[in-house]
């Protein structure tokens, strides 16, 4: 199914994520389950297609694998395009082979450890969840539902549901609070 960017209207073939025509990303973003892999191009990150965020995840999974080509969507049509994969630091990075330029590229899911750490015990200091405006539960913290952003610094830790933020920054690139980048 084609479907049609909110932004300028252009009717984009199906599976992609992004605008081919203004670059803005499609709002469903947020809504599709499982990782999303995305690259940066200057202050804005991009999502890959679907197919290609399938065939990184299935890769970055299998440890082995340091490389792969990409194959899908876009690159269908323009090979020579490779990511690298960084599993120690998350920095993982797009090559192109041809002109050798390179590019940042980023995972959001749901249970990395370079995006998010699992808060148990919420404390005095529960307050609310900044995206859905609910009240943060105990019983969600102890079930593993309510996380901080790694990146988010200052003494008051920002406290969100997992599935809130992870939607958030799916078509976002920083904390709702502090405004730190994610993954810069
Ligand atoms: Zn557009
Ligand atoms: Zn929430
Ligand atoms: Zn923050």
């Amino acid at each position: 199914m084609v479907w049609s960017c909110d932004r300028c209207t252009f009717l984009n073939a199906d599976g992609g994520l992004t605008c081919s025509m203004c670059f803005s990303t499609r709002t469903e973003a947020k809504d599709f389950e499982g990782s999303q892999w995305q690259w940066r191009a200057g202050d804005i990150w991009i999502p890959y297609d679907l197919d290609s965020c399938g065939l990184l995840e299935r890769a970055f999974q299998e440890k082995r694998v340091s490389r792969i080509s990409l194959e899908h969507g876009y690159f269908a049509e323009n090979p020579g395009y490779q990511v690298a994969f960084d599993r120690t630091r998350g920095r993982h990075v797009q090559l192109n082979t041809c002109s050798g330029g390179t590019r940042s590229v980023r995972r959001l899911a749901e249970d990395d450890p370079m995006l998010f750490e699992t808060v148990s015990t919420l404390g005095a200091s529960r307050g609310i969840c900044s995206i859905c405006q609910l009240d943060l539960e105990q019983e969600e913290a102890s079930s593993g539902q309510v996380v901080k952003m790694i990146m988010c610094t200052g003494s008051e830790p920002h406290l969100f549901h997992r599935s809130c933020i992870f939607q958030w920054i799916k078509i976002n690139v920083t904390c709702p609070y502090c405004k730190k980048s994610v993954i810069l």
